[in-house]
């Protein structure tokens, strides 16, 4: 079974950022750029299922500029087999990037596709629920724990209340959670095998997709600044400005 890892290029988790003078965007000139972290796990889960002798192949795949071929090669180094950069300079949005898998998952005839939950950049949390739409497939999102066996997926999700178990014949679509597993180091032997792994260029116009986007940013701000707090002087007052200041007790 071929499993498609669908990683994206975002600015590092440790950054922060600034939103832009003319409130556009946020800066993402001289940013430290890395592979979004939830991909990163999806990344390793399709390594350890490769490892069980459950997948035989995976697919790791990027939309957008040229630069994401870096974070291919991240994905290479991890574990994946081969990369495919589907490459564009339009600013991408989730249903344009599911068009995209869907036409890749089908021309790769991958029997499973584990996305990341959400892009920390734009927290859309989309991408896998529209692929999985397009597609026509199954999915669990949110996954801590997945099982294949049969051709079948089992997948333990994270809900509100603790941990629904769901089943679903493949193929089949999966998102990741934060406690599904915890990716492996990526060691320089790693990184200098990924550089010979193969990885193939396509345009959103080979696999027949339009990526206009159909969604318009209207105006992107920073958050309030937060007030400064008080110290109080012991717990009574604590207690009396939660209960008549605050109104929380
Ligand atoms: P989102 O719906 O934007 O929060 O993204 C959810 C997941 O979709 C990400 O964790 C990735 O696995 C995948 N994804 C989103 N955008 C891209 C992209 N440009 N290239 C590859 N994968 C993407």
């Amino acid at each position: 079974m071929k499993i498609l890892v669908p990683v994206k290029r975002v600015v590092d988790y440790n950054v922060k950022v600034r939103v832009k003078s003319d409130h556009t965007g946020v800066d993402i000139a001289n940013v430290k750029m890395s592979m979004n972290p939830f991909d990163e796990i999806a990344v390793e889960e399709a390594v350890r299922l490769k490892e069980k002798g459950v997948a035989t192949e995976i697919i790791a795949v990027s939309c957008g500029v040229t630069a994401c071929q870096e974070t291919l090669r991240t994905a290479l180094a991890i574990g994946a087999d081969r990369a495919v950069l589907i490459e564009t300079d339009v600013e991408l949005q989730p249903l344009a990037v599911a068009k995209l898998l869907k036409a890749l998952l089908e021309k790769e005839g991958a029997g499973l596709a584990i996305l990341g939950k959400q892009a920390i950049d734009d927290d859309a949390n989309q991408t896998g629920q529209m692929l999985a739409a397009l597609a026509g497939l199954p999915q669990a999102t949110f996954a801590s724990k997945i099982e294949i066996a049969d051709g079948k997926a089992a997948v333990t999700r994270e809900v509100d209340g603790g941990l629904e178990k769901v089943t679903m014949t493949l193929p089949a679509i999966v998102t990741t959670d934060l406690r599904l597993n915890e990716p492996r180091y990526v060691t320089l032997p790693n990184i200098m095998k990924a550089k010979k792994k193969p990885m193939e260029t396509l345009k959103p116009a080979d696999l027949g997709v339009d990526v206009t986007p159909r969604l318009k940013t209207l105006k992107v701000s920073e958050p309030a600044g937060r007030k400064a707090g008080v110290k109080v002087a012991d717990v009574a007052t604590l207690i009396d400005k939660l209960k008549n200041e605050a109104k929380v007790i």
